[in-house]
């Protein structure tokens, strides 16, 4: 095989230790995808986390069909491939069921955008998608219609769990990260709020011209910039 992305493997691998080591998933679920030339790797279907290698990753085509790899793809593998297929600014996609995102999912409400961090990552709430059983593209379809043109990159897919994309599947991971940290933390000033019996001062969400200002601050400014050419 002329290329078989080792560079690309060996990435996908270690963020997969991290989605396991964040307690974003369990078991052998959730799984994450790197777009590369001529489709995308993904994590191995049933798989436990501790057995997956870098050889493991099964590289498919945009339309999920299956071009290299020892192991059956993830049972997501049709959703990956249809964000792939229809959003092209799109290198890397998470998929996990974190506890307080699968709250929020299942009852089918947005996280609202109480906090700046939520603002600076997601530049709103967090949406909620359609309802769709797996089996073809449905669950892909309801990330795209949900997603494109949308600021957030993570969704709430109803009932479900959360898709988050990124422009490699670092960035995917990172939005799924902060997803589920924004889910807790909205979750738990709810409650507090509720325990409080502060009927009159539930979470705010944020004004729509401060989340804006904190959004392109955090999406343009924040961080170390540039590194200079050495
Ligand atoms: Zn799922």
């Amino acid at each position: 095989m002329p290329n078989n992305f080792s560079e690309a493997r060996f990435s996908l691998l270690n963020l997969h230790q991290q989605l396991f080591d964040a307690g974003l998933v369990v078991w052998s679920g959730g799984n994450i995808s790197q777009r590369v030339e001529g489709g995308f790797l993904i994590k191995p279907s049933g798989l436990m986390y501790p057995e997956l290698t870098q050889d493991s990753m099964v590289y498919c085509d945009l339309d999920g069909n299956v071009l290299d790899g020892e192991f059956a793809p993830s049972s997501d593998t049709a959703a990956h491939a249809y964000v792939y297929k229809n959003m092209s600014e799109v290198g890397g996609v998470v998929h996990t069921h974190s506890n307080y995102a699968c709250a929020f999912a299942a009852v089918k409400k947005p996280i609202p955008c109480v906090l700046t961090a939520i603002a600076d990552e997601f530049g709103g709430e967090i949406p909620v998608g359609p309802f769709a059983e797996i089996g073809d593209d449905s669950i892909g379809r309801g990330v795209v219609q949900t997603l494109a043109g949308h600021r957030s990159k993570a969704v709430l897919m109803a009932q479900h769990g959360v898709f988050a994309i990124g422009q490699d599947a670092k960035s995917a991971l990172k939005a799924a990260v902060m997803c589920e940290d924004a889910a807790k933390s909205s979750f738990l000033a709810i409650q507090l709020a509720n325990t409080l019996g502060m009927r009159f001062a539930r979470p705010k969400k944020l004004p729509r011209g401060v989340i804006d200002r904190l959004f392109n601050r955090y999406q343009n400014v924040y961080g170390q910039g540039p590194k200079p050419l050495t």
